[in-house]
């Protein structure tokens, strides 16, 4: 099969995407969930004309006279009295502004004299006061569908006696890693052996992604085992990863058991480094993915087609912030002929400095990554000083 561009293969990923549907839970348990409704307001906010500090209550024209003060308005109490000439009201924050004030003036800038009044000792600059609906008006649409939810909306949700929100489903993520070499994290290696890394790492950037990962095992270096393990996999899971057995080996069965499987493969070598081998397909039960085996390029892969694959499944964008920031030193690469990724530190005086990298397997140089940076097929030299945008990982 033809080795397609980085750009081609996006594409036909987040073309196939489908809905995994939606469900209503609390917006309690909603955080990191996609919104998959409208919501909208119940109420004006704020829902009086509400006090800003704590002071007093008076008309603005009276600021230069000594006020009489007839009432204290704790927030949560309703004024009782009407303010008129030559007089205010003690006022908390938060409090409902009685009817015929039209400022509250500081606390700090008010004198209370031995008669008992209070005089103005401030210079005028604002009201303090929150209009009624200055915020949020009664019906308006406070969040949007296709919304990943953060903290700061279940406060918009909570305002708005929105308690119940209607979210996309997670899409169900299995997760097999292959090979025979491969050791579970508890054991010790023997000999010829190694840790099974990815299986561990795609579950927590599944995890992060805002899905629900399934680890289904090893899958050992024999067709009939894969075979099995995959056919399960997706029969349970909408998106099907398995990690390994996508390059040109002896046992590399991945794309054979795929297709046996009944996956129509679409790609299987993208022009990346790394992340080569990478294999996608199609099935009408779910998405498949064949993640090279090493654990960088697995990593890598997954952000850049199965986190945005993931998002859209979900009804979310998922845009990739990227920071413009200039190179510590010049860089260069031998060969200019794929897209390539690499893991680069920002430095404290926020230069962008790629770190010491021996391949794809080099777990621990990633994890001591802030980021990565692309080289587009062509670009084979960064200058010092230039600008580069890096994707934080
Ligand atoms: P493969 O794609 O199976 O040829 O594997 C490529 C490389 O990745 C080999 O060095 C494997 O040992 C390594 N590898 C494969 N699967 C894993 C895994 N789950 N964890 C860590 N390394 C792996
Ligand atoms: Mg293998």
């Amino acid at each position: 099969m033809e080795i397609i561009s980085f750009e081609k293969a996006f594409m036909t990923v987040i073309n196939s995407a489908f809905s995994t549907g939606t469900e209503r839970v609390s917006f309690t348990d909603s955080l990191n969930r996609v919104l998959a409704e409208d919501i909208s307001s119940d109420i004006d906010i704020p829902p009086f004309n509400k006090a800003t500090v704590d002071g007093f209550a008076c008309r603005k024209s009276d600021l230069g006279i000594e006020l009489d003060i007839i009432e204290t308005i704790a927030a949560g109490n309703w004024p009782e009295k009407k303010i008129s000439e030559n007089q205010c009201s003690r006022i908390m924050t938060g409090a409902a502004v009685p009817e015929g004030a039209d400022i509250v003036f500081m606390v700090e800038d008010s004198m209370i004299l031995p008669s008992g009044k209070v005089r103005y000792t401030g210079t005028f600059s604002r009201e303090n006061i929150s209009i009624r609906g200055e915020d949020i008006k009664n019906g308006d649409s406070v969040l949007k569908p296709g919304k990943l939810i953060r903290p700061q909306d279940i406060a918009v949700m909570a305002s708005v006696g929105c308690t119940k929100v209607i979210v996309s489903k997670m899409p169900r993520v299995a997760v097999i890693s292959s090979g025979d070499e491969l050791v579970e994290p508890d054991d010790k290696p023997g000999i010829s052996q190694i840790r099974n890394t990815n299986a561990y790492q795609l579950m927590a950037q599944i995890q992060r992604a805002g899905a629900r990962g399934k680890y289904l095992g090893i899958a050992r270096d024999d067709e009939e085992a894969t075979y099995n393990i995959v056919k399960r996999a997706i029969s349970e899971c909408d998106l099907v990863l398995i990690t390994g057995g996508v390059s040109m080996g002896d046992f590399d069965f991945v794309p054979s058991v795929l297709e046996r499987a009944g996956v129509r493969i679409l790609f299987s070598r993208v022009n990346v480094q790394p992340g080569k081998p990478t294999t996608f397909g199609i099935h009408p039960e779910a998405l498949v993915f064949g993640l090279p085996g090493n654990p960088v390029s697995s990593f890598i892969q997954f952000e850049l087609l199965v986190r945005p694959l993931i998002s859209k499944m979900m009804g979310n964008q998922f845009t990739p912030v990227t920071i413009p920031l200039p190179m510590k030193d010049s860089f260069s690469r031998k060969s200019a002929d794929r897209q390539a990724w690499i893991p680069v530190i920002i430095t404290k005086d926020g230069l962008i400095s790629p770190i010491e990298y021996h391949g794809s397997a080099h777990i621990s140089a990633l994890a001591l990554a802030d980021g990565i940076i692309a080289l587009p097929v062509g670009k084979k030299t960064i200058e010092k000083g230039e600008l580069i945008g890096v994707r934080p990982i």
